[in-house]
């Protein structure tokens, strides 16, 4: 397998096995029928790009796309905070056109639109497309890549101020196409702007965010070289504690900017830390190995007691570690998730059901595995659990580090 950025010979660092795709639910007569893929990630050690090993055809990944962008309060307040800030940095008024990429509902493009700045959204399912345009959020139904970017800008003259894109840059397996089509849809003083998940995630055992979804594990020394193979120049980076800690990345013609000192300073960090190193990669294998022994330790003791335990919550990432770790109906009687659209359907591998969170009264467990460890005050914290703790149940993070609470 060759670099997606540069075409060098990568290295595999960890495999997490075959493994179904971690956001398809099932219904009950679609057990039978599930599909299971490879998924291991390897490492470029000319350009430092961490990739997934084997790509699924995006059609097939986004097939049954269900939206949810507008639903969560505490995203909509990023969106908000974001849209503010960054037209304040980039000195966005009504004059400037932001694009987004895979701009789902419009739910980050509508509060720049209240800012009186002009938007367009660009995300490839028709069913959310047509949602946002019934919200007033001009919204294309396409994929972006190079020659999407060339025609919108050939034939209708559009170029943008600002290219915004959440969680898209390290989703999309020709990377090196879709940067191409950012640098031609930018003007010629615009920026990129794009937010992701860190790569330092992995070092620090957060490995289940490794899914078929994200084919990029970013670390700055790989961007930078990215986007400057590209002609373009990263001028500016800032962390964010989206996700459990990303990244957000500024990007534009080279020599509009001069280079921050955020991006010096990190990129010194990353080289101390080693993410230009194939052993730095290896080590995140090693520590999955360890907690997944002792995590199984763990659940063995509490079984072998006659207790019960139950999931709370099914995130991709969770469906990950379950599968990963083997953990299914073995040890769990089921999940509980607040989702509706999950509720009544089966968890992807395990095919453990998921239920609404009142079955915690009727079932009683002892302990709530929470698969969700990136907001876990927030699941100790709701109402709707109190009882439960009230009651003696005790809770069971796993990631980064096995406690029990
Ligand atoms: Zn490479």
């Amino acid at each position: 397998m060759n670099c997606r950025g540069c075409g060098y010979p990568i290295i595999k660092f960890i495999s997490l096995g075959q493994m179904p795709l971690a956001n398809s639910f099932l219904k009950k007569e679609q057990i039978p029928l599930e599909k299971k893929y490879d998924l291991s990630v390897g490492f470029c050690p000319k350009c430092y790009l961490a990739q997934l090993m084997d790509t699924i055809p995006p059609e097939e990944l986004f097939s049954d796309y269900v939206y949810f962008s507008s639903t969560s309060d505490s995203f909509l307040k990023h969106c908000e905070e974001s849209a503010s800030y960054l037209s304040k940095k980039l000195g966005l008024g009504k004059q400037s056109l932001v694009m987004e990429i895979a701009s789902n509902d419009g739910a980050q493009l509508q509060f720049f639109k209240n800012l009186g700045i002009q938007v367009l959204g660009i995300d490839p399912a028709k069913n959310v497309a047509f949602v946002a345009n019934q919200k007033g959020i001009p919204t294309i139904a396409e994929f972006f890549n190079f020659d999407f970017a060339n025609n919108l800008k050939n034939q209708k003259g559009i170029t943008a101020d600002l290219v915004f894109g959440a969680n898209v840059l390290a989703h999309v397996p020709q990377i090196v196409d879709f940067v191409k089509g950012v640098k031609k849809i930018l003007k010629s003083k615009g920026s990129a702007v794009f937010e992701f998940p860190y790569v330092s995630g992995l070092m620090e055992g957060k490995f289940d965010t490794i899914y078929h979804e994200h084919v990029f594990y970013f670390s700055l020394i790989a961007l930078v070289n990215l986007f400057k193979a590209a002609g373009l120049e990263l001028y500016d980076v800032e962390i964010t504690p989206v996700q459990g800690g990303s990244l957000r990345i500024y990007v534009s013609l080279p020599g509009n900017f001069s280079i921050s000192e955020n991006v010096k300073n990190l990129v010194a960090q990353e080289i101390k830390n080693g993410f230009d190193k194939i052993e730095t990669y290896q080590r995140v294998k090693e520590g999955a190995i360890k907690l997944k022994e002792k995590t199984l330790e763990l659940l063995e003791g509490i079984k072998s007691r006659g207790e019960k335990i139950v999931a709370y919550s099914a995130p991709a990432k969770g469906n990950i570690l379950l599968n990963y770790f083997g953990i299914g109906k073995n040890y769990l009687d089921f999940i509980v998730d607040k989702s509706k659209a999950k509720q009544g359907l089966y968890a992807p591998g395990t095919h453990l059901q998921v239920h609404l969170l009142e079955k915690i009264y009727q079932e009683k467990p002892d302990y709530l595995l929470i698969l969700c460890w990136n907001i876990i005050t927030e699941v100790i914290n709701m109402p709707e659990l109190q009882e439960y703790k009230k009651d003696g149940g005790k809770f069971i993070v796993l990631i980064p580090q096995i406690k029990v609470i």
